[in-house]
């Protein structure tokens, strides 16, 4: 029996110069490391099929499935604020879309299958460890509630790459709602190709959008629900202590997703400023940073359909700029219910905003745990005797301490039980996040003794973020001081 992938090709339709058409390069030997069977049988796909000697070559490259229609998407970015005209799927190949059980259209896209037209110096191949690093941190966002990207298998080819050192291929399977980005569409506005732009964004609205369809200002309309998709998302990122590392337009997903999981992190200690990538020198990305640069990056969505709003050019930006406008209030509005609730709050209330801003100050300057604070705080709601639990995470406890006596004044207030509010407050306070030294000690043991037993582990620790696990206690520890990792790397 072969392996039968339902696909319904759409993007491949689009006019020939939305993408270039290439396969996958074979590779030696697959090896298939992990196959994610849930999604599969979301996807329609038999896990028992895939999870074969034919599913290692499918899921690398080596061999296509049938109705697969191969193709490099095309797009642009501005990289780090400067513009790049052509970048495009240098490193993956888009083999077809399929309909979801929820009827979600998804793409099957390989990353890591060899050179394609949009390869520039590159070879087209992933290491192991940043193929590991996807795939753990995508499906932990799932898990935590987070629009993501997610992964569908990672395999081992068999083949080195060269990077600083020799290190094992992989390759790994990402499902996306689409890989259409922000630098999609300014990869069509460079070339000041009108037409495309508005092929693109009937594409983008018929797919993730179809509301829209209707509207009488649809393009209008679509930059509005991008916009809003994005500070709904970037909120999100915050409430759990993520930072992308690379918020590039071309890692910026129309649909709302989180793509592109290159240098990563999440904060252990909270800090505001905290960067990890070792490319991000200015700290352009860091933590804080990031609805900034979501607006930054929108701002170039928006000036990509400025040419679809009105042929007046200033009535154009004019109306841009006031739908931009809405992003700081959106995001705002985002952020501060997630961290009400972060709290234990059931209502918001004039001082909420200042009471949750205390209290990641004092976890600043008290350098606590970010994960830990929150989720030992709901212990803490259930009885004032767990505050200690709490209070040891801060090198100022007193800080703690006051803080903790306003809070139980405000909670006093809400007539929901301390057991309600404990309850509430797990559903949102993850006890386990992708620790950054936990990712690497998964890949260090992957790579220097192909042991991936780590990598189930914390798979399976992380598929379930806001449960106790008793027995993965430590996995919750932020790392002791020899463990805690300062830099990520994108090592593409
Ligand atoms: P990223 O930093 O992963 O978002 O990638 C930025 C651009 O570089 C995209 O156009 C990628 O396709 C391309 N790229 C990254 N790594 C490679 C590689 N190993 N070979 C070819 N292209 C790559
Ligand atoms: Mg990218």
């Amino acid at each position: 029996m072969t392996v039968h992938f339902p696909f319904q090709n759409t993007y491949a339709a689009l006019p020939a110069n939305f993408f270039a058409r290439v396969a996958p390069t074979p590779v030696a030997s697959p090896r298939l490391l992990k196959l994610n069977r849930s999604l599969a049988v979301q996807l329609g796909l038999d896990p028992d099929l895939l999870d074969s000697p034919e599913g290692a070559e499918i899921l690398s490259g080596k061999r296509l499935p049938e109705g697969a229609d191969p193709i490099a998407m095309a797009y642009a970015g501005h990289q780090f604020g400067q513009f790049v005209p052509q970048l495009g799927d240098g490193r993956a190949i888009l083999l077809g879309e399929v309909i979801d059980q929820d009827g979600v259209r998804r793409d099957i896209q390989l990353k890591g299958s060899g050179p394609t037209p949009f390869s520039r110096r590159g070879d087209g191949r992933a290491a192991l460890g940043p193929v590991l690093r996807e795939y753990i941190v995508s499906e932990a966002m799932f898990a935590l509630g987070i629009p993501t990207t997610r992964s569908l298998a990672a395999v081992i080819t068999g083949e080195s790459v060269m990077r600083e050192t020799v290190l094992p291929g992989a390759v790994l399977t990402r499902v996306a709602s689409s890989h259409i980005r922000v630098g999609t569409f300014q990869y069509f506005a460079a070339r000041q190709d009108t037409d495309a732009v508005r092929r693109l964004a009937d594409h983008v609205i018929a797919r993730h959008y179809p509301q829209l369809a209707g509207h009488e200002q649809r393009y209008h309309a679509l930059l509005q629900a991008v916009i809003a998709r994005q500070a709904d998302l970037v909120a999100r990122w915050l409430h759990i202590g993520f930072i992308h590392g690379v918020m590039n337009t071309d890692n910026t997903s129309v649909s709302g997703e989180t793509i592109d999981y290159g240098p990563c992190a999440f904060l252990d200690h909270y800090d505001p400023a905290a960067v990890f990538s070792s490319i991000d020198e200015q700290g352009r990305y860091a933590y804080a940073n990031q609805p900034r640069i979501a607006l930054w990056n929108l701002t170039r969505l928006a000036e990509c359909l400025l040419p679809l709003f009105s042929d007046d050019q200033d009535k154009a930006i004019a109306q841009a700029q006031e739908i931009l406008g809405i992003f700081p209030e959106k995001f705002s509005a985002a952020y501060q219910a997630g961290l009400r609730a972060k709290i234990g709050l059931f209502t918001a209330r004039d001082g909420d905003e200042a009471l949750v801003q205390d209290l990641l100050e004092a976890m600043a300057r008290g350098k606590a745990d970010f994960t830990l604070t929150f989720r030992r705080l709901g212990d803490a709601a259930l009885d004032a005797a767990n505050n200690g639990k709490a209070r040891e995470l801060f090198a100022e406890p007193a800080a703690f301490e006051e803080w903790a006596a306003r809070w139980r004044q405000r909670i006093a207030d809400e007539p929901q039980s301390p057991a309600e509010r404990r309850t509430a407050m797990q559903a949102v306070n993850p006890a386990f996040i992708p620790r950054n030294h936990r990712i690497e000690a998964v890949i260090a043991a992957a790579v220097a003794n192909d042991d991936y037993a780590p990598f189930e582990k914390l798979l399976k620790v992380l598929a379930k973020p806001f449960e106790d696990q008793g027995e993965f206690a430590d996995y919750a520890d932020p790392p002791k001081p020899e463990q805690r990792v300062c830099q990520t790397f994108c090592g593409t």
